[in-house]
């Protein structure tokens, strides 16, 4: 590669690879899962071991330039990439070791959902993560990590049992029970923002291998006996049941009737882990509620079902998020629901809550940084389209909605956060959380290099 930056700097000191503007690869290398997001570093440091991520990050700060870390690349602000500065691609490093009698597995950061899925559940053990495979383990963790069986056993962050981590000043130090507590604390939903992890612990839970899933699909001129359906149900729900429901058109791989294509629908999507004779029984009330255009519940393998909406998000398509915890489906919410989702300008967008509550609410705030445990539902508005020239209608529809369900708002879910500044990071945990990671960011990362993320900026002296 050209010496844009002085990358020769790093001969002879890198195992992995040095990707210029001027390389083959840069293109695709610079490229997120979200097609909005557009920036081109002037080296992506594809580092193959920790010795690389060292290496790396010491080049980028003895020549100042701004730093982003990379992991599996979904996040939706595409804070995985900079501009004019070193990515610390961790994308390549993807070992995972299972120990199924210890019931721990050690992630390298790179791992993709899938791919611990698919290595844990060998065993028939599983990491709490999140529902499309696609997404990295890595920054999913960080952020907290809500999926389908962490009612029963946590988020994803819960079950982080230590990290080896590459901190502002190069040091590597372990954060665990016994040592760096406090890091592991606010590593566990307080995001990237204090080092480099490079590799996560987990404890493995007993999962499926069958588990029931899938959904039970409504239209969505039945919307508020639906939502409200669905509010009461989940409220006695088992902790082996999650449910979400999710708004969106009808498209063509829908299997409901043809004239239903391009309609608004609401699914009633499920995952029940657990026995399977109770969660057929658990689930028929749910399954013959009102009037169903279609009814997908079924055992099927838990890899499945956490592979099942890939083909939904690929990759490169032009996102928009907006979210908000709630803790009530009031009439007034539903009205403003049915309002806005008639005026949805693109067929890709959807609208979901996904219930919370069980093992999420039980840990206390000393457990995990990751905020807001007592939330009932996430609401996520995912605003999703080809083409460019419909960003800012796009844009707009989100923004609109997000406003409209701002009164029942009780928080945000940092993960689901674009590009909303200070604030919004604020409103991603408690006064009392959000002080204690100001002090521990003061602790590991007074400069702020780690900033390319939902940042906890560093107080003034
Ligand atoms: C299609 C899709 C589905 C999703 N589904 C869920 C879901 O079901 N549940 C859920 O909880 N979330 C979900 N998310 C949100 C997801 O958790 C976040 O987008 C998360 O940041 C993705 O992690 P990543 O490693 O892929 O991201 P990246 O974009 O690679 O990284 C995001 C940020 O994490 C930090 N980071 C990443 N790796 C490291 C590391 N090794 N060390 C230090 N910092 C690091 C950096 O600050 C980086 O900017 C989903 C996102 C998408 C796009």
């Amino acid at each position: 590669m050209r010496d844009v930056v002085g990358v020769r700097a790093l001969d002879g000191a890198f195992a992995g690879d040095l990707i210029g503007p001027a390389d083959g690869p840069y293109e695709t290398a610079r490229q997120v899962w979200n097609g909005m997001v557009d920036r081109r570093p002037a080296l992506i440091a594809r580092c193959a071991d920790e010795e690389d991520v060292v290496a790396a990050l010491r080049f980028a700060r003895e020549r100042d330039l701004a730093v982003a870390v990379r992991g599996g690349g979904h996040n939706v602000a595409g804070s995985a990439v900079c501009d004019d500065g070193v990515v610390i691609d961790l994308s390549a490093q993807k070992h995972i070791d299972v120990d199924p009698d210890r019931r721990i597995a050690r992630a390298q950061p790179g791992v993709l959902l899938g791919e611990l899925d698919r290595a844990t559940q060998t065993f028939g053990l599983a990491v709490p993560t999140g529902n499309v495979s696609m997404t990295g383990v890595a920054g999913l963790t960080l952020g907290g990590g809500l999926g389908w069986i962490a009612r029963k056993h946590g988020p994803a962050c819960d079950n982080l049992l230590s990290a080896e981590v590459v901190t502002a000043d190069g040091d590597r130090v372990t954060a665990g029970a016994g040592e760096h507590a406090d890091l592991l604390w606010g590593l566990r939903g307080g995001g990237g923002n204090f080092g480099v992890v490079t590799s996560f612990e987990y404890r493995l839970h007993p999962v499926g291998p069958q588990v029931i899933a899938g959904g039970v699909v409504h239209a969505f001129s039945d919307a508020p006996e639906v939502f409200r359906f669905f509010a009461d149900f989940v409220a006695t729900a088992p902790d082996e049941l999650s449910v979400a429901a999710s708004t969106f058109r009808a498209s063509p791989a829908l299997p409901v009737s043809p004239e239903m294509h391009g309609e608004l629908v609401t699914v009633l999507a499920v995952c029940y882990a657990g026995d399977l004779a109770e969660g057929e029984r658990v689930l028929e009330p749910l399954r013959s509620f009102g009037r169903p255009l279609a009814d997908l519940v079924a055992p099927m393998p838990y890899t499945a079902l956490q592979s099942g909406s890939d083909a939904a998000y690929p990759n490169g398509q032009r996102n928009y998020w907006k979210s908000h915890y709630v803790d009530e489906i009031t009439d007034g919410a539903i009205a403003t629901l049915e309002e806005h989702a008639r005026r949805m300008p693109s067929p890709l967008s959807s609208f979901y809550f996904q219930h919370l509550g069980g093992a999420i609410g039980r840990a206390g705030a000393d457990t995990a940084a990751f905020g807001h445990r007592d939330a009932v539902f996430d609401f996520n508005i995912l605003t999703v389209w080809r083409e460019p020239a419909a960003d800012a209608e796009n844009v707009a529809w989100a923004r609109d909605l997000s406003a409209a369900m701002q009164p029942y708002s009780t928080g945000v879910y940092v993960n689901n956060l674009g590009t909303e500044g200070a604030d919004r990071v604020r409103d991603a945990y408690a006064p009392a959380t959000y002080e204690r990671l100001l002090a521990l960011k003061d602790a590991y990362d007074p400069d702020n290099v780690f900033r390319m993320n939902q940042n906890l900026a560093p107080r003034p002296i």
